[in-house]
């Protein structure tokens, strides 16, 4: 589911990396495994029609897999990463305290409410002030780009959920949230697995976009477990700090990620299993809460369900009147 499996290694520097990848996989496939993993997750959550649905899901070229390319891919937030921690009765002196770890964790999600509230603010570009869906602005004849730059209305709204909702799919597979450790001693290559089967309390974008920022940090803050984390990742954290040094610390690479069924974490149980089904649930979730969203900003002229109907549709114009 992310970009850092196979698709990790691809990414990874160094020669040894590159080793690994060829002996795994034919490069060309290997490249595009992460983004299978999103693109079937998305797939599997939302009941779009074909082209809508393959705009926000492509494996390569999909709203949804945004993140991992260009600079967006190095930016640690935008997939979950460096979150890690382990508790002082696993380990006596974890370089990183849980207060660092929550911070990281908890900028991965204002990625998410940020994006959230964009999306609802481009929505209104949908549909008229009569509630006529404007045909032109669901247009999806021509590819949209999600180059962060004003296009038609739904290549924009399709944009700013791909890029909130990319993060929280990685977050399923980069933390041990719905996994669990292989037989044997907690280690950092081997942390402990939290085996939850609900989505994350703390992933609940849209109740934080109404909220300020101290508030919903405060309440994400108390609902996420002490035994939560994430892998160290050799990108930039939230404080803009390259974090090359994952030294002592769990590790994407090594420790949790389930990017891919051939991920160490997958071998264990149901492990990459699990990723998937959290991750799926997760997304519907994200989109039920987004149309009842849509519904509550924008009653006057039935225009909240109309923007839903352009939405999901790949000829709004003919299929929303
Ligand atoms: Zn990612």
């Amino acid at each position: 589911m992310s970009h850092r499996l196979l698709p990790g290694l691809a990414r990874a520097t160094g020669a040894a990396a590159f080793v690994i990848a060829l002996a795994a996989a034919p490069p060309g496939p290997a490249l595009a495994f992460t983004g299978d993993n999103h693109e079937d997750i998305t797939r599997a959550a939302l009941p779009w029609e074909p082209v809508t649905l393959s705009a926000m899901a492509g494996a390569r070229d999909g709203a949804v897999n945004a993140n991992d390319h260009g600079g967006y891919f190095a930016l640690g937030p935008l997939h979950c990463d460096n979150a890690d921690y382990l508790a002082p009765r696993y380990v006596q002196h974890y370089p990183r305290s849980r207060d660092e770890a929550t911070t990281e964790l908890l900028a991965c999600i204002r990625t998410s409410v940020a994006r959230f509230r964009n999306a609802v603010r481009a929505a209104d570009g949908l549909v008229d002030a009569d509630g006529k869906v404007r045909a032109d602005q669901s247009d999806l004849s021509s590819p949209c780009t999600w180059k962060e730059a004003p296009d038609r209305a739904k290549c924009d709204v399709l944009e700013q959920l791909g890029r909130g909702w990319h993060q929280i799919e990685d977050f399923y597979s980069h933390s041990n949230w719905s996994d669990q450790a292989a037989p044997g001693p907690v280690s950092l290559t081997d942390p402990p697995g939290l085996a939850r089967t609900d989505v994350a309390p703390f992933l609940d974008i849209r109740r934080y976009s109404a909220m300020d920022d101290a508030d919903w940090t405060r309440d994400a803050r108390a609902r996420i477990p002490a035994d939560l984390t994430t892998g160290c990742y050799s990108d930039f954290d939230s404080t803009g700090v390259k974090a090359e040094d994952c030294a002592g610390r769990v590790t994407h690479n090594q420790g949790l990620n389930k990017d891919t069924p051939a991920s160490p974490r997958s071998r264990t149980g149901d492990n990459f299993g699990h990723a998937v089904s959290g991750a799926t649930a997760e997304i519907a979730r994200q989109w039920n809460d987004f149309k009842a969203e849509l519904l509550s900003a924008y009653p006057d002229h039935r225009r909240g369900e109309r923007m839903i109907c352009a939405l999901v549709h790949d000829d709004p114009g003919s299929s929303c009147t």
